[in-house]
């Protein structure tokens, strides 16, 4: 297969019309949007602009027993130029037969595998033919499904199993075009264990079924990388009329406690940005493994348990999750080199949301813990390096490796910039226009600067250079109009760190009213001046505070990073369950990092990871595979 290098605009008319059963618009504006030019995606062998898949019926069975899913995938497909084949995505899928609209067997044609990007999979057609019905199952290694045995879920008594399909994992569990860019609505049947519940990125029931048959719909058209599956003994809890909590019954409570301003999240986030679109909100906990902290699967965010502190603390994940209902699900990035425009839009609204429900100071901590690091990110990338630019190059790589905090923050603090430089007034009717006339639309880097030149710059030279979005989007590190960030609440921690670092004893030191927040920056500004703390006084932290246990993943992170570099050892125990225990790769990558870079400490490393490994989700295995040097 030919993957095109150079950046190509295409056409995609039809797509949008086929995909926007909620829209309103007149048939003008229709037309308008169908001529919406969008990229070339290097990371799909689909030709969308040829045929196109519209609609997806999917019929699957879960076999714990077999680690498969076996089944079909009919699709609804147009042919817009009346061509002889169709071509989907596909990786490690055994296909045994593929039909047409009346049931007449067709031929297909399955192309040598690439990594990551897997297979063509070429289906011959006819210039009416309006559905291919795939039948297929998955393989035990399919990299999108991970299979819990019962002892890696929090009850112990039943198996899960969950899928995560961004960025291009969801051809390993479903043949389909893989794009970012091409939207489809869907239908789903799913058969599992009785004793099981399955939900969907759709419509989904409350309670179990007697016969452990889900029917699904998903009524708005979605990309393909929000298509997802759970399956595990599960429990729901209601937040309000159109929210609630998924998870094992043994976490449930805790977790409908951890979440319950969930409500409040999703009004203040209408009362920023317009309607929420997608009917409920929910949130599944997963089991640990999981390897990200939140998948915005629309309708019903899968979240790591990592984040239920038992105060609310580590909330902020839920409201980046929710904003992605604009950000991300809404208007999606066309391409991955687009990702910033889902997730630098995303950690700009999840700010906003927290601002707005627990104030300024609370906000400021996060965006400074946040802005430290993106510098600390920049600096390993190097600050004239490519990959440090807002427009990414993904060109011959897993387009995994631009989840980094470039598209995240870089991303963030380039449309805080635009709201300093325009007023918040302004920036906000701005964005309020920007998501409710490109919703249910894909939106790549340069059709947002044309957005952005039209709306808002309207021919203002000064603003354009306040501005100076070439320098964000195609330049490298931080331009000189970054925001500078102040937070009097991390003063207090700031002025602590001193105080300890100068001698004070760790018992002195006045945590009262501390965040996990200010614990953080405490820490990190310990571990900044480590070669003049000793391994005592790391001691002595911990036997004031015992941060070892504290329970909190986002402190045993920091500080467990803290104790590797003072060579704290008594830590070494409770990060080694901890490695252990969590999959997220946001925690497991610092700190296998920090331990390879002595002789002793990568010993270690090797070892944990050895035991750790087959616990873990293959999103997180690819990366530490990497730092672990593992099978080298
Ligand atoms: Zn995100």
């Amino acid at each position: 297969m030919k993957i095109l290098k150079q950046y190509i605009p295409l056409f995609v008319a039809g797509i949008l019309a086929a995909c926007s059963p909620n829209s309103q618009q007149g048939s003008d504006e229709q037309e308008q949007k169908d001529e919406q030019m969008t990229s070339h995606d290097i990371h799909s062998y689909s030709h969308p602009a040829e045929a196109v898949i519209t609609h997806l019926n999917l019929d699957l069975t879960v076999s714990f027993e077999n680690k498969t899913l076996e089944g079909s995938a009919e699709l609804d497909i147009e042919n817009k130029t009346g061509v002889n084949e169709i071509i989907l995505d596909s990786r490690d899928l055994n296909i045994t037969k593929v039909i047409l609209d009346n049931g007449e067997e067709t031929t297909f044609n399955i192309a040598e595998p690439q990594p990551y990007l897997g297979s063509a999979l070429t289906i011959a057609i006819k210039p009416n033919t309006k559905k291919v019905k795939v039948f297929y199952s998955t393989s035990p290694n399919a990299a999108a499904l991970q299979w819990l045995s019962p002892e890696q879920t929090a009850g112990k008594k039943q198996p899960f199993l969950f899928t995560q399909s961004q960025a291009v994992l969801a051809r390993t569990w479903i043949p389909l075009q893989d794009s970012p860019g091409i939207k489809f609505t869907y239908n789903a049947t799913v058969r599992c264990p009785k004793e099981l519940m399955a939900l969907m990125s759709a419509e989904n029931q409350t309670s179990r079924s007697k016969d452990g048959i889900y029917h699904f719909s998903m009524p708005q058209p979605i990309p393909s990388y929000l298509m997802a599956l759970a399956v595990g003994d599960l429990e729901f809890r209601e937040l309000s009329d159109n929210s609630g909590v998924f998870a094992e019954p043994t976490l449930v409570e805790k977790a409908a406690w951890e979440f319950a301003e969930m409500p409040q999240m999703i009004s203040s986030a209408e009362e920023l940005y317009g309607p929420y679109a997608w009917g409920r909100y929910d949130v599944l906990v997963l089991p640990p493994s999981f390897p990200f902290g939140g998948m915005e699967n629309p309708r019903i965010t899968f979240a790591t348990p990592t984040i239920i502190a038992g105060d609310r603390s580590l909330v902020a994940l839920i409201a980046h999750e929710l904003a992605h209902s604009w950000s991300g699900n809404l208007v999606t990035n066309a391409t991955w080199n687009d990702f910033w425009l889902n997730e630098g839009f995303t950690v700009y609204f999840e700010t906003r949301i927290m601002e707005k429900i627990y104030g300024k100071n609370y906000a400021d901590m996060l965006t400074l813990l946040s802005l430290m690091d993106l510098k600390e990110t920049i600096t390993e990338m190097g600050d004239t390096s490519r990959d440090t630019h807002l427009y990414l190059d993904l060109e011959g790589k897993d387009p995994d490796d631009g989840v980094t905090d470039i598209a995240y923050e870089k991303g963030r603090f380039f449309l805080t910039s635009i709201e300093n430089a325009v007023g918040r007034e302004r920036w906000d009717q701005f964005l309020n226009k920007y998501f409710t006339s490109n919703a249910w639309r894909t939106m790549d880097t340069k059709t947002f600067i044309e957005y952005l030149e039209t709306e808002l710059i309207k021919g203002d030279k000064e603003l354009r250079n306040t501005i100076n979005y070439e320098a964000w989007i195609y330049g490298p590190g931080l331009p000189s109009n970054c925001p500078v960030i102040t937070s009097s609440e991390l003063e207090k921690a700031e002025a602590a760190s001193q105080a300890f670092i100068g001698g004070a004893t760790a018992s002195s030191i006045d945590t009262s009213g501390w965040t996990t927040h200010h614990w953080l920056y405490f820490l990190r500004k310990a571990g900044e001046s480590a070669q003049t703390i000793t391994t005592e006084r790391v001691a002595e932290l911990d036997k004031a505070f015992d941060l070892t246990n504290s329970g909190n993943s986002e402190i045993q992170c920091e500080w467990y990073q803290l104790a590797i570099l003072n060579n704290y050892e008594k830590a070494y125990p409770a990060m080694e369950s901890f490695l252990i225990h969590v999959g997220r790769r946001k925690f497991l990558k610092p700190i296998y990092t920090a331990l390879m870079k002595t002789p002793e400490g990568s010993k270690l490393a090797t070892s944990i990871y050895a035991k750790a490994r087959p616990g873990y989700h293959t999103v997180s295995i690819q990366t530490l595979d990497a730092i672990t040097k593992y099978g080298k």
